[in-house]
């Protein structure tokens, strides 16, 4: 991924749409496995593309406490939708890793890692700015803490991305409350942002690293001009005021600190169904938990690293017992863990503001309304 540390010369294009099949391929051919938004079972997920055809072209999604669905656009805009329920932790940080298996044979005893790196490295398209901080936020865990996770980082050095500026905001987002978004300011190589007015499609592009600046030359870009940019500028900006969500972030950790017994804890509690959906969809979720399984002669023997969350009653369970054995407490291990105590840990926040949670959440939990209720009780 381009190095969020490094300072280029920023530099701005236009590209027509039709280029986007060039850029696909001009990745492929660098040898990095594209993967970008697709439609499928219902929904835009992330998946390896290889066609601009499989983009979820005219397609955009609505998004409501509890609710997703996908409509028809007027236009055939290529991102002209928000975030989906995966993230790049699909990737990154997968939900699933066989870590090592054992075999009995013979009298002989062997131990196989199988932990796998990608063959190849690679190439996101479409990635908003909460996702980009969401990375961020990962990198600063598994790969920046005292301990280097190192199926996270032989699967995140060299990834390769073209970012999307959001020109659109779900009834869910509230990254401009954290400070994420919608325009992403660093951590791509390319950033498009599309325009379809004025019966043209095309995009502005950025370069954010020498590697991108490569790749854009092998396409049919002109510099932009200053009423291309103005005009980008603008369509992000729209995107940020369509925002009806925000968390207020002034002294949260104290605030959610000091308020460890309010009665806000117990009304979440009864809405809640501890189904860990919220931690699944979550970006910068990191939580794993270990399983061994054999199979019944007893001669294949496999370890397995899983997602888990602080919502599954074993999570905690600990010599004697769970620690966090109601809702209550599982909940609240969660948003306090997620908006104060990473601060404490790792410096920042631990929330993007990209709304996942609370579109996935079956009963419709709202971590902003959940904030707000605990500062204004
Ligand atoms: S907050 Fe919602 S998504 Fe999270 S565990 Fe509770 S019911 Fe499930
Ligand atoms: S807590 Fe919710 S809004 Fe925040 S990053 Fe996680 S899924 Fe997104």
């Amino acid at each position: 991924m381009a190095d969020r540390n490094l300072v280029i010369e920023r530099r701005h294009f236009v590209l027509p749409a039709s280029e986007i099949g060039r850029l696909i391929a001009a990745l492929a051919r660098r040898d990095y496995e594209v993967h970008g938004p697709r439609v499928r079972d219902g929904a835009i997920v992330y998946d390896h593309i290889e066609s601009p055809k499989e983009l979820p072209v005219g397609w955009t999604d609505e998004q409501e406490p509890g609710r997703y669905g996908l409509k028809r656009r007027a236009d055939d805009a290529f991102f002209g939708y928000v975030v989906g329920p995966q993230s790049l932790k699909k990737y990154l940080h997968p939900a699933d890793v066989r870590l090592l298996s054992a075999e009995r044979k013979d009298g002989t005893f062997r131990i196989l890692n199988n932990e796998t790196a990608p063959k190849h490295p690679y190439a996101f398209l479409g990635v908003r700015a909460c996702e980009l901080a969401a990375v961020g936020a990962q990198d600063r865990v598994l790969l920046e803490d005292k301990y280097v996770d190192p199926v996270y980082k032989e699967r995140r050095l060299g990834v390769f991305v073209v970012a999307v500026q959001c020109t659109q905001s779900a009834k869910t987002c509230f990254c401009v409350s954290m400070g994420t978004g919608p325009r992403a300011r660093a951590g791509f190589d390319l950033a498009l942002t599309e325009l379809l007015g004025n019966g043209s499609h095309g995009f502005v592009v950025e370069t954010g690293s020498e590697r991108g600046a490569e790749v854009l030359a092998e396409l049919q870009a002109a510099p932009a001009t200053d009423a291309d940019l103005h005009e980008a500028e603008a369509a992000v900006e729209g995107a940020a005021r369509q925002q009806v969500r925000s968390i207020d972030t002034t002294g949260i950790k104290e605030l959610l600190y000091q308020n460890f017994e309010h009665p806000r804890w117990d009304d979440v509690a009864r809405r809640c169904l501890t189904c860990a959906n919220c931690t699944m969809v979550c970006p910068t979720c990191f939580c794993t938990t270990v399983e061994d399984v054999t199979d019944v002669t007893g001669d294949h023997a496999e370890r397995w690293r899983r997602w888990d969350s602080c919502f599954t009653l074993g999570f905690s369970y600990i010599h004697g017992g769970n620690i966090r054995n109601s809702s209550k407490a599982r909940y609240r291990q969660w948003m306090t863990h997620k908006l104060a105590s990473w601060i404490d840990q790792f410096g920042g926040s631990g929330c993007v503001g990209c709304g996942r949670c609370i579109t996935w959440c079956p009963p419709g939990i709202d971590i902003t309304e959940e904030v707000r209720a605990i500062r204004e009780g």
